[in-house]
This record gives structure tokens, C-alpha cells and sequence, in this order.
């Protein structure tokens, strides 16, 4: 299909130059495993991104928010990487329909600040709130509600998509549904979201209501969690990944709702909206805690978290309910120079087998930390979740036989009709791909349509052969 007939509506402002201050950078993921080195320019206007993309070397081009897939999907090993994070204005809130039209390179973060005083809130959010609008989009996140809101794409309302022919396309539900669901998960690989508008969730406070609930064996989490998900907005487990015999699969469960202005603290009811962010730790560069996570120290710290919690409820701040993680700056650091792997799959829920199988297989190769969810409903071709069970699973890199534990794992995943978070990947074989994801033929045609010389590239797309050239 010709770019005529996607409509194109090039600015007409011409092309400037790209970005002078481009470097060779060596990237990685969040898990700080597979570097390689890539010309990186970071534009500041949408005409320096569209000069930069028409100038991309025959090895292609990807964009790169903040970094925070953990595998190697923002990468492109001697192409260009284009940098979204200084294209980062909201353009348009309208604060009566909650609405908002933002620059792809947006962190979410920002995008709260810019909202929450108005009431409103993201509809969507991953566990860290360091991801930019763009790197939501290109892996459809799923947040602690997934199984009653879906993904972060199904509350996208429309996209502004860069094409590496140098269109600029509108991609919305009535007009262009395969590109806006191809999009939505395809890693960035059918061009680069410059803009993207949201539909935002009305809130009353910036707080959550939350229950605490332990659960001591892998049945009992389970149970818990179908039942939660009836009653709650927000529910996920933390689960003992390395305890076995009875204790095994035993977890905690945290259950959320948004909390009304007259539930909260005295000194909070004046200013319910208020964000209290609170202040990052810092970890120091050269900090190492690998031989801690790897070792016993870390079972012992399981089980005190486990036997120190007490079932109960508590109002918190959003932060830390939906961001515990960010309480520490560079925690990835911790993990030393092997850095580690997230290992994130979803089985089909008539699979209830296969998952206490998988979590058992992955115990012998000592996770740091298990978190465990019930997905929704399915949604586009490449999007990650279908509905079922889905545990992130995270692994020293260094682990003793984590290569051959994690094969064997996707042969299980794949063969009950499951597929792993390929945002989080940075490992697995091109062959099992189309068994994971069986629309993957869909995506590729309406990907190919696209981008037909095979421009978007990164370290992911030829390791998953994701692009035919
Ligand atoms: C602590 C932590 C917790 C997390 N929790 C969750 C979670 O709960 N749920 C979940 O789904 N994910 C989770 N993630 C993963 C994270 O949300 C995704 O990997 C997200 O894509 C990262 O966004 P980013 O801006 O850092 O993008 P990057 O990591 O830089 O890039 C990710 C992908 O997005 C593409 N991309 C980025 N910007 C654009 C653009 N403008 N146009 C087109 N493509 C683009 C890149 O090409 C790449 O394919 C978590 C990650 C961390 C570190």
C-alpha cells in the first residue's frame, strides 16, 4: 500500500539536519545484559526526528524512551537509536474530559505530575513510573488491573506514528485499527510514536486503600488471587520464589482500590490530590549485592518478609503502591556485572499445572523475585498478555545452568498455549516465536505494509527475525 493511501500529513516545514550531537553509545536494557553500540541521537524537534529517521544507515533505526525494557529491544548494534526523551510536552489536557495529547517521549512520571492536580490519573501503569508514553505504547503495558482495565494500549485513543519513509501517520480506532493495533506492542518496529492521546482515569485522591494478605502455599495464593480479582482494582502477588516442600508457592498478596477523600488522614483530607513523591535512594555505582541476591542471605530475607506480614489493611500514597521499585535509583546496579534477567511468561488458565511446574523449574535457579498476576483479555497481535496467569520472574544473569532452566521453561510456556513478555526478553529462540504468538503473520503483513524496505530494526527484531528484509 502506497503512503498516499495511509494519508500522510508530512509537516511541511521541510527537513532540518540531524541531530549534530549523535554519539556511539554502547546501550543495554534494564537488565544490563547484551550491550552493543549504536549511533544515538537524541532530536528535540519532530522535524530533527524526521531528518535523523531519513538519515538512518542501512542497518536501520529504533527509537529508545528511558530505557527501562530489560532485555534488548531499544537497541540496535551499529544502526541509529533515536533518543524520544527531549520530545516531551504535553500538547493538549483537556481536564473536563480527561484527555491528553503528549509527546511520545513523556515519562510517565511527568505525565502524572502534569494530571493529578486535575483529578485524573493514568488509566495503565507498569511497575516503574521511569517509562516513557512511547515505550508503553511499543510494549502495550499491563498494570496491577489488567484483569479489569487490559493494557495501557486499550485506553490509547489515538497515535501520531512516523513512518521510516518520512510520513507522519494519525492511527486511531475508526481510521487505520490494524496499524494503531500492530503498534500497540510492536516494539517500535512499524515506526516511531511521536504523539499519543490518552484516555485518563478520574480519581478523587491520590491515595489507595490496600490489603495485605498472606497466603502459605502455592494453592492458597492462587485461590486468593482469583478470588481478589472480583472485588479488587489493583491485586498482585509477591511470591516466595525459592521456598520448596509445603511452603512452596506461598506468597503476599497486595490488593488495591482507589481511596474516597473522606477515608483519608486528617492532615491529607485538605489536599487529597497531592502527590507525596518520595525521594529515590541512591545506590552507588560500584555497589554489588550480587553475591547477597545469589545466596542464602536472600531466603532468609524471604522468610522474614513472609512471616513479618500480617494480614490487614492501610492507606498509601500512589508511589509507593505502584512504584516500590523506584524507591531506589539504579537498583539493577545491584546485581553486578552480569546483570540479570526478567523472565516474564503467561500461561492460558486452564494451565494451573504447567504454572506451579514452570515455578518450580525456575527454584533451581534461584530467583531474587517472584511476582505473580491473573491477565484480562487479549489485544493485539503482538501485545503480550492473553488471558491467564503471569509471573515475572527475576535472575542473576550469573546463575549456574539458567540458560538450559529457561529454554526448557519456554518449551513449557510454549506448549500450553503461553508466550513470554518479549519487552522483557533477551534470550529466547526465533523458532518458538510463532508458537507463542499465533497472529505474528498478521503483524508482520500490516508491519511490512509499513515499513517495506525493512528500515526499523533493532537487536531484537534480528535475533527474533521480527523483520524480513
Ligand atoms: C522496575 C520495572 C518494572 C516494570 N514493570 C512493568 C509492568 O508492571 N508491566 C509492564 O508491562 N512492563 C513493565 N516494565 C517494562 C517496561 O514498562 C517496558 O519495557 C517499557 O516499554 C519501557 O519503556 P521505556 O520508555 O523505558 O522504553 P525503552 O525500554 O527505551 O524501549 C522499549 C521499547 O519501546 C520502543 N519505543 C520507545 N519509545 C518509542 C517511540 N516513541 N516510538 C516507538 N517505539 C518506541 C523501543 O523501540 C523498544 O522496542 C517494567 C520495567 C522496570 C524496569
Amino acid at each position: 500500500m502506497s503512503s498516499a493511501m495511509f494519508g500522510s500529513c508530512r509537516p511541511s516545514t521541510g527537513f532540518a539536519m540531524p541531530d549534530p550531537s549523535g554519539t556511539h553509545r554502547q546501550l543495554t536494557g534494564w537488565g544490563r545484559t547484551a550491550p552493543s553500540t549504536a549511533l544515538v541521537v537524541t532530536p528535540t524537534t519532530t522535524d530533527e526526528l524526521i531528518a535523523a529517521v531519513a538519515a538512518a544507515p542501512a542497518r536501520g533505526v529504533v527509537a529508545r524512551g528511558l530505557g527501562r525494557s530489560y532485555g534488548d529491544p531499544a537497541q540496535n548494534a551499529g544502526g541509529l537509536v533515536v533518543d524520544l526523551t527531549r520530545l516531551s510536552r504535553i500538547r493538549a489536557f483537556d481536564s473536563g474530559a480527561g484527555l491528553v495529547t503528549v509527546q511520545a517521549g513523556c515519562s510517565l512520571d511527568a505525565l502524572i505530575d502534569a494530571v493529578l492536580p486535575s483529578g485524573w490519573l493514568l488509566p495503565v501503569t507498569p511497575g516503574t513510573r521511569f517509562v516513557t508514553v512511547g515505550g508503553a505504547v511499543a510494549a502495550d503495558v499491563h498494570g496491577k488491573n489488567h484483569h479489569r482495565d487490559g493494557a495501557f494500549g486499550r485506553h490509547v485513543e489515538s497515535l501520531k506514528l512516523l513512518t521510516p519513509g518520512g510520513d507522519l501517520l494519525e492511527l486511531d480506532r475508526s481510521n487505520r485499527l490494524p496499524e494503531l493495533e500492530a503498534t500497540l506492542g510492536g516494539l517500535g518496529l512499524t515506526g516511531i510514536v511521536v504523539e499519543c492521546t490518552l484516555r485518563l482515569r478520574r480519581v478523587e485522591t491520590s491515595w489507595l486503600r490496600v490489603d495485605t494478605e498472606p497466603a502459605t502455599s502455592l494453592d492458597e495464593t492462587i485461590a486468593k488471587l482469583e478470588a481478589a480479582d472480583r472485588g479488587f482494582h489493583y491485586s498482585v502477588a509477591w511470591v516466595d520464589g525459592r521456598a520448596g516442600g509445603k511452603a512452596f508457592g506461598r506468597g503476599v498478596l497486595l490488593l488495591g482500590e482507589h481511596a474516597a477523600p473522606a477515608e483519608l488522614p486528617a492532615g491529607a483530607r485538605e489536599s487529597p490530590l497531592e502527590r507525596s513523591k518520595p525521594r529515590q535512594l541512591q545506590v552507588p555505582t560500584w555497589a554489588s549485592a550480587a553475591r547477597l541476591i545469589e545466596g542464602p542471605a536472600l531466603n532468609a530475607f524471604n522468610e522474614l518478609r513472609f512471616r513479618r506480614t500480617r494480614p490487614g489493611t492501610e492507606l498509601q500514597p500512589l508511589d509507593p503502591f505502584f512504584y516500590p521499585l523506584d524507591a531506589a535509583s539504579e537498583w539493577n546496579r545491584l546485581y553486578g556485572r552480569h546483570g540479570f534477567v526478567q523472565y516474564q511468561f503467561v500461561v492460558p488458565f486452564p494451565a494451573k499445572d504447567v504454572l506451579a511446574t514452570l515455578l518450580e523449574r525456575l527454584r533451581g535457579v534461584h530467583p531474587s523475585l517472584v511476582v505473580l498476576k491473573r491477565f484480562g483479555e487479549e489485544a493485539g497481535p503482538l501485545a503480550f498478555p492473553i488471558p491467564g496467569w503471569t509471573a515475572a520472574v527475576d535472575i542473576p544473569a550469573g546463575a549456574k545452568g539458567l540458560a538450559a532452566a529457561l529454554d526448557s521453561a519456554d518449551e513449557l510456556v510454549a506448549s500450553a498455549g503461553g508466550r513470554i513478555y518479549l519487552a522483557k526478553d533477551s534470550r529466547m529462540r526465533a523458532d518458538l516465536l510463532p508458537r507463542m504468538y499465533p497472529r505474528l503473520a498478521e503483524w508482520a503483513g500490516v508491519r511490512a505494509r509499513l515499513d517495506p524496505d525493512g528500515r526499523m530494526q533493532s537487536d531484537l527484531a534480528r535475533r527474533l527475525r521480527l523483520v524480513a528484509r
